[in-house]
């Protein structure tokens, strides 16, 4: 059986995270949504939350789990008995980082692949950091996210939708 984690802080998920992931869920046996607890960055959902708002976002995808994590990402993997890693590269986004990211856990375990997807078309230029400044400031991202996310951020941003 062919383990894959699919590593993220997922502030929110968002369709672009989702579509790798039901990508991913083709390829290998099971796939791991792993939940990242305390990335460098501010995040606006708690970890219990990003787990909740993922895993409801892939209910529909019986190969696929979420579970948060708070150590390296490989020790993670080796905990999990992953043999694949899942990113998504977007265009000028991603490249460098993924691939400076990629050559440290080979470093660390060689054994562990890296599968990058491209990002679909339609949203290569869709972040999580993107979609909560735009729905902060009020504008519709409904499109952009899984039902319960865009719920969530209505929760958290009253104005939401009508800018
Ligand atoms: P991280 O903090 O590790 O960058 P993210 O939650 O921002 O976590 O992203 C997790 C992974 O999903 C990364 O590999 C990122 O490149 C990828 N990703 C993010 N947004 C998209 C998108 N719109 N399409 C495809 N992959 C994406």
């Amino acid at each position: 059986m062919t383990i894959a984690l699919y590593p993220g802080s997922f502030d929110p998920i968002t369709n672009g995270h989702l579509d790798v992931a039901t990508r991913a869920a083709k390829l290998f046996d099971k796939l791991i949504i792993g939940v990242y607890d305390k990335p460098d960055k501010n995040l606006l959902f708690t970890t219990k939350e990003r787990v909740e708002l993922a895993s409801q976002a892939v209910a529909n995808l019986p190969n696929v789990e979420v579970e948060s994590f708070d150590e390296l990402t490989v020790n993670f993997a080796r905990k999990v008995k992953a043999r694949a890693l899942v990113r998504g590269l977007r265009i000028n986004a991603d490249f460098e980082r993924e691939f400076d990211m990629a050559m440290m856990n080979k470093r660390l375990f060689p054994d562990l692949e890296l599968v990058s997807f491209m990002a679909t078309a339609q949203y290569q230029f869709l972040s999580s950091s993107l979609l909560k400044e735009v729905a902060s400031l009020g504008g519709c991202i409904d499109d952009l996210v899984p039902v319960p996310v865009a719920a969530a951020l209505r929760k958290k941003f009253p104005m939401q939708g009508k800018g």
